[in-house]
């Protein structure tokens, strides 16, 4: 088996769809957040109006693309996908804008890395239900001020810090998810046994929960790969046993860290304890500086392994202790 690679990739894509709750009741967690939405989407329609703009905020794969269908579910609506690098120009989205429906929800991913001029034409949308179209070009341009249909906007950041205030200012409803505990989690993956038919053992999935860095996309993958060891190593159910080999064959450790967590703190290690650049970082470990950010440093950062600087990251004492080591002890080996 590969180690486990949390960037993941298309074939992911489809797996998740399968596994994504369409209701509340089939998404544990994030209570917080779920009593907020029901409250706003209990009284837009009782007012007969669109929901307010909603940004939701946080690692990835927490649960923000899920949420974004299921509020659009509960408003009876549908929604349309895109994601902030699609939309390289104005006309991107007046062609998506001007062909919503009252009501609708346009969900945009990876919101903060929209382009300024994309943002800024948002914002008359997003207040004003109305765009520029410019028609025709060169000499002949002329623009006509549009009214389009009011919608609900639903973006999704791992990195609020990157939006500009004008732009969070114009989302009523601001939402941040929070990595999940292991009691979530176990129902998170008892529900995908389910749909997936894999006999899952409580313990086994205690093991997967405790393993998955309060992640639900990565307790959802690591159920389909140590199904295949259940199959192949044993009877087919999902044991403590079976999980922990599925793990340790993926390199996943106790504290659900792989082997480029691993890199990246031995890196840091080798450097006197840093600080390192982001980009040195990333060229060391093989990967791109936008995932290790997004992706791996998050929870390594939560968990106290590693800390950021302005002048880069650092090796912070339990990171230190995770390696075995001391800070001082310096070098190479
Ligand atoms: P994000 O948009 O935050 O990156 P997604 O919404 O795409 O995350 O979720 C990733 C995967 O994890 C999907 O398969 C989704 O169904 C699952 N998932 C996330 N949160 C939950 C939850 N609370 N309950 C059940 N499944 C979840």
């Amino acid at each position: 088996m590969e180690n486990e690679n949390l960037a993941g990739n298309a074939q992911d894509k489809a797996f998740e769809n399968r596994l994504r709750p369409k209701v509340f009741e089939d998404f544990p967690g994030q209570d917080r957040v779920k009593e907020n939405l029901r409250i706003y989407i209990t009284a837009a329609k009782r007012r007969g109006e669109p929901l307010d703009h909603i940004l939701f905020s946080g690692p990835p794969g927490l649960g923000k693309t899920t949420l974004a269908g299921i509020v659009s579910a509960e408003m009876e609506t549908e929604m349309k996908t895109t994601s902030g690098p699609a939309l390289e120009r104005p006309a991107d989205l007046a062609g998506l804008l001007t062909g919503m429906k009252e009501g609708e929800v346009l969900f945009i991913d990876e919101i903060h890395r929209l382009s300024n001029v994309v943002e800024e034409y948002l914002y008359s949308a997003m207040e004003d239900w109305a765009i520029d179209v410019v028609m025709e070009s060169g000499l002949y341009a002329k623009s006509i001020h549009l009214t389009i249909p009011r919608f609900t906007l639903i973006g999704a950041t791992t990195r609020e810090g990157l939006l500009t205030a004008p732009f969070r200012a114009r989302f009523g409803i601001l939402e941040r998810l929070e990595y999940y505990p292991p009691e979530h989690l176990v129902s998170i993956i008892h529900r995908s046994a389910g749909i997936l038919g894999v006999e899952l053992e409580e313990e086994g999935a205690l093991e997967l929960a405790t393993r998955c860095r309060g992640t639900p996309r990565i307790a959802n993958r690591f159920l389909s790969r140590v199904r295949d060891v259940a199959e192949v190593k044993g009877d087919g159910r999902v044991t403590r046993e079976i999980a922990r080999q599925g793990l340790a064959m993926l390199g996943v450790d106790e504290g659900g860290l792989t082997d480029m967590d691993r890199r990246l703190l031995q890196t840091l290690y080798n450097h006197d304890g840093g600080p390192v650049g982001l980009k040195t970082l990333a060229v060391t470990v093989g990967e791109t500086d936008d995932t290790l950010e997004n992706v791996y440093e998050p929870y390594l950062i939560r968990e106290g392994l590693i800390s950021k600087t302005p002048q880069g990251r650092k090796l912070a004492p339990k990171g230190y202790e995770y390696l075995g080591r001391t800070p001082g002890q310096g070098g190479l080996f």
